[in-house]
């Protein structure tokens, strides 16, 4: 088998809340507990959602919590992580959306904000959930796009989904799970502000880094599906992927980014100490063998298992912090 790598990829668009600090530290886990490499990726390439202070944060956290990162790019005479803006900057993105272009996996289009509008209004008459785009400009003709890109028309680049059959993606944790292939967009690699989406960026980055455990938040699990086709059109090897049930509050509501007392600072500030923290969300979702309850970091790496992990939401209970905390 090859080597393990993990990567943790967070945007910079809030607050480190526990279930973030859970990813990463799952995927520190995972591939320190396999000898493997563990890489920080920065996704920030939706420029609307950046929020200011939002990368200290990042590197703050993973520093003070002993979540070293591996390898990446040199930095002010270190290892610094990727960042996804600065790699777009390269023109990666684009060339490797041109390549699906030229393999007929991909189009441009230049349907402007009206007609999408339309289209979803249509939709919405007919009481259909989902929207999906109409493939209109994969119909045009080359003489069209040629014309259009002469114009300087703004476009964006989609990926062309199959509209029959089914989809089937594999998770760790939450199992197979299958979509009909009509319910999937032509989903947008390419935005018309030259950066990739999100979730073209992720697969290309997991593929060129070498990810071979995608560990993330289960907000994910049901764009999943989506992923194959580019991995198929590529020809590339699908990693495996652990996505980590929800964490919710007291009264069982989703714990948030936004929601302040339940981030990793915040909890410092309160006074719990930063390895009672993270003893704490090792075991949000993860139940270890026998009976031990209190782990160094090192002996989380020696413990954890990813296929212990469960799939029913995790409470965080301030309780059981509070108790954690001290032992230390
Ligand atoms: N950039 C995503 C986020 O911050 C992470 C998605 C992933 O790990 O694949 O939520
Ligand atoms: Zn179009």
């Amino acid at each position: 088998m090859s080597k393990v790598r993990t990567r943790f990829a967070p945007s910079p668009t809030g607050r480190m809340h526990v279930g973030n600090l859970r990813t990463a530290l799952y995927a520190y886990l995972i591939a320190k507990h396999e000898g493997g490499d563990f890489i920080l990726r920065i996704e920030d390439t939706d420029q609307e959602r950046f929020m200011e202070g939002a990368l200290e944060i990042i590197y703050r956290t993973l520093e003070k919590t002993g979540l070293v990162h591996d390898e990446g790019p040199d930095k002010d005479g270190g290892v610094g992580p990727y960042v996804q803006s600065e790699r777009n900057a390269t023109g990666v993105y684009l060339k490797y959306a041109k390549q699906l272009i030229e393999q007929g996996d991909a189009y441009y289009c230049f349907c402007d904000k009206e007609r999408l509008e339309s289209l979803r209004s249509k939709v919405s008459e007919t009481g259909t959930e989902i929207v999906v785009y109409d493939k209109h400009c994969l119909h045009l003709s080359k003489e069209e796009i040629e014309a259009n890109l002469a114009a300087g028309k703004p476009y964006v680049i989609r990926i062309n989904m199959p509209t029959e059959g089914t989809t089937t993606f594999h998770d760790e944790i939450y199992g197979d799970i299958t979509v009909p292939n009509e319910e999937l967009d032509d989903m947008i690699l390419i935005k018309s502000d030259g950066y990739p989406t999100y979730n073209f960026a992720n697969v290309v980055d997991d593929h060129l880094m070498g990810i071979t455990h995608v560990v993330r938040g289960n907000e994910y699990l049901s764009s999943a599906p989506k992923y194959n086709r580019i991995y198929e059109a590529f020809g590339w090897d699908v990693p495996v992927y652990v996505h980590c049930p929800l964490i919710t509050d007291e009264n069982h509501k989703k714990l948030s980014k936004r929601c302040g007392h339940s981030s990793y600072e915040d909890l410092l500030e309160q006074g719990f100490v930063s390895e009672a923290i993270v003893n704490y969300v090792a075991l949000l979702g993860w139940c270890p063998e026998g009976t031990q309850e209190i782990f160094s970091l090192e002996e989380l790496v020696e413990a954890f298992d990813y296929r212990h992990m469960s799939k029913s939401p995790a409470v965080f209970d301030i309780q059981k912090l509070k108790w954690m905390n001290s032992e230390y």
